[in-house]
């Protein structure tokens, strides 16, 4: 018996994994993140299949549900919503299970981040501009350590993602602007992949205004940096004067 952390993506079903779609479509029980994975997902999970949503659960209570599956020797799916290792809380889950000597594995998961970028049509990394992305979020609850507030993530102007932060969205971007300037392009993804996905872009003068009007206030992703501009240098990876392991360069050519 053991126990899969699952990565159920970002929403849409067709972007789980093959093999997420696989043990999903076999589990027998599940324990899902019911605040943030969607129902389209739950939904391949065979009729009968014991259901929990974790939402509504200690992490006692997750351990009972672990002892009655090691019990009854029966698998058990825990889906977390995109990739399992961002915000996932999965440390602590699997300390019980090694408490418990039940085995586990993961199953990766396309993550909101990558959701959201795939929305936004955009490369997060742009040559000479931002070859840094940064996960981060801003402090709820769970404290920031301090080194890692946004005002030093911003110093260096990489391509910053912000998880659990949209509700914050006006200091968010009243902190970033003095470190990337107010000109610089920012973007909220609300609900990526899924049916209702808005997107909502701007610069960091103006984000604010237009999240507060698309109501947006929770399960976003806020991506801010100069990749995002339409306007960046060209990489030199398909220039015809730079060549790489896989292709010469036009002048190369010329000599051969
Ligand atoms: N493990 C998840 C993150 C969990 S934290 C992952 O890899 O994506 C929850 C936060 O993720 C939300 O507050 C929101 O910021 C972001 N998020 C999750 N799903 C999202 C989606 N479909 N679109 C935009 N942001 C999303």
């Amino acid at each position: 018996m053991k126990v899969v952390f699952v990565g159920a993506g970002p929403g849409n079903p067709d972007l789980l994994t093959i093999q997420a779609h696989r043990l999903l479509s076999h589990c027998q029980i599940c324990i899902y993140a019911g605040s943030l994975v969607s129902p389209e997902v739950v939904a391949l999970t065979p009729k009968g299949a014991e259901l929990h949503d974790s939402a509504g659960m200690t992490l006692d209570e997750m351990e009972i549900v672990f002892a009655r599956a090691q019990e009854n020797d029966i698998d058990l799916i825990r889906l977390h919503t995109g990739d399992p290792s961002i915000y996932g809380a999965i440390r602590e889950q699997m300390n019980s299970l090694d408490k418990m000597g039940i085995d586990y594995e993961v199953v990766p998961g396309v993550s909101s981040f990558q959701a959201a970028a795939a929305a936004l049509k955009t490369e997060l990394t742009a040559p000479e501009i931002a070859q840094t992305i940064i996960l981060s979020r801003t402090s709820g609850r769970t404290p920031m350590p301090a080194m890692q507030e946004l005002e030093h993530l911003a110093r260096i102007q990489s391509t910053l993602c912000l998880f659990l932060s949209v509700h914050k969205i006006d200091a968010v971007a009243a902190e970033l602007a003095g470190h990337y300037g107010c000109d610089c392009p920012a973007a909220v993804v609300f609900r990526a992949s899924w049916p209702d996905e808005k997107l909502v872009q701007g610069s960091l003068a103006d984000i604010a205004a237009k999240v507060e009007e698309a109501q947006i206030n929770k399960t976003a992703m806020i991506i801010v940096g100069p990749a995002l501009s339409r306007d960046i240098p060209v990489s030199k990876l398909y220039h015809r004067h730079f060549s790489h392991g896989y292709r010469q360069s036009d002048s190369q050519k010329d000599e051969t």
